[in-house]
């Protein structure tokens, strides 16, 4: 790797595959990314990330007191449901643990760099770009060829094996995977939700579909990896002046950081029967937009009152019920 290589994480790469307008403004600081993991997150990951550390060295872990006054040392604002959160997902990981043989453990998050251990594994793109991404625990499989991760979702969304093997970051490591171990034919991929005490089937993952092979015709075998090129490209044909593309869809435009500036919601085509793709599109935007800002409207009235419109009307105030009631139904007779 050289001392100029841009070093892309997989976020980085997801974003740019999401869409390249919120990905740009990110990256040039227009926008804060605030979907950025959670502190509980990242502490409940450091915490999991330690017990496999004590767990490979030790075979076993540390007392259930000394591992409480650690978590005793959590950022107080973090109040006591995050506390309660990250404890079990400590405890639920041990359970897990102790299921393991620990001598099949190659690869840890935040494992010896230096032995080898470290969950970072990074490829060179080409284009001085160098890919990389983090596995939380990567351990040998039941066969020489067949390597196994399981990864630790500390939040509450629910994970289905669909899921796993349509997802950027699962496609993303085992990409990474087959660079790495080069006898590896076959990632197995596993999600441990803590939160929900669940534990995903393996999904299986298969070199063919990732690595281009020697023989002819394999450019579709590694469309995954020309793929990740072409974002490579474009991120940096857009930061270095042209203009960024845009991608709207629902969900994408429904958690978009950008959106407040997105060009599509704030200069929509106006004019339906000229372009109706665009206009189709553009709106598509323009909602997303509109949801956003009636929630943030609603969060304001919900803590301030109904707002003022300065003409004996008000927004946020209910309307008076025009449904007709009927006094023998309340037993007025
Ligand atoms: S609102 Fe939609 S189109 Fe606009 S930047 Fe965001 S994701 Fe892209």
């Amino acid at each position: 790797m050289s001392d100029t290589s841009h070093i892309l994480d997989r976020t980085t790469f997801e974003r740019w595959d999401t869409c390249p307008f919120m990905a740009w403004a990110i990256e040039t600081g227009l926008v804060v990314d605030e979907s950025d993991p959670s502190t509980t997150g990242i502490i409940a990951h450091a915490g999991l990330a330690e017990a496999v550390n004590e767990f490979y060295h030790t075979g076993t872990f540390t007392d259930v007191t000394v591992m409480d006054a650690c978590l005793g040392g959590l950022p107080p604002h973090l109040g006591e449901a995050a506390w309660h959160n990250i404890r079990r997902d400590l405890w639920s990981i041990r359970e897990e643990l102790h299921t393991l043989n620990r001598n099949s453990i190659l690869r840890y998050q935040g494992g010896d760099k230096k032995r080898g251990m470290s969950g970072q594994l990074g490829v060179e793109l080409g284009g001085a770009v160098v890919a990389t991404s983090e596995i939380d625990l990567l351990t040998a499989g039941t066969t020489k060829e067949e390597l196994q991760e399981t990864d630790w979702k500390t939040g509450r969304t629910e994970w289905t094996t669909t899921k796993i093997k349509q997802s950027f970051q699962f496609r993303f490591h085992a990409w990474l995977v087959f660079h790495n171990y080069e006898g590896c034919e076959k990632l197995q991929v596993r999600v441990w939700m803590h939160q929900l005490r669940k534990l995903t089937l393996w999904v299986t993952f298969l070199r063919e579909d990732f690595i281009a092979g020697k023989e002819k015709n394999s450019a579709n075998r590694a469309s995954f990896e020309y793929y990740l090129h072409g974002i490579a490209q474009l991120r940096h044909r857009v930061m270095n002046g042209e203009k960024p593309p845009t991608f709207p869809e629902e969900v994408r435009c429904g958690w978009c950081r950008a959106i407040r500036i997105c060009p599509r919601a704030r200069w929509p085509a106006r004019n339906v029967a000229k372009n109706p793709k665009r206009f189709a599109e553009d709106l598509i935007a323009r909602i997303e937009k509109l949801k956003k800002e009636r929630a943030a409207l609603n969060v304001h009235v919900k803590a301030n009152g109904p707002v003022d419109l300065g003409d004996g009307r008000s927004y946020g105030e209910k309307p008076p019920s025009t449904r007709q009631t009927f006094g023998y139904l309340g037993g007025d007779r």
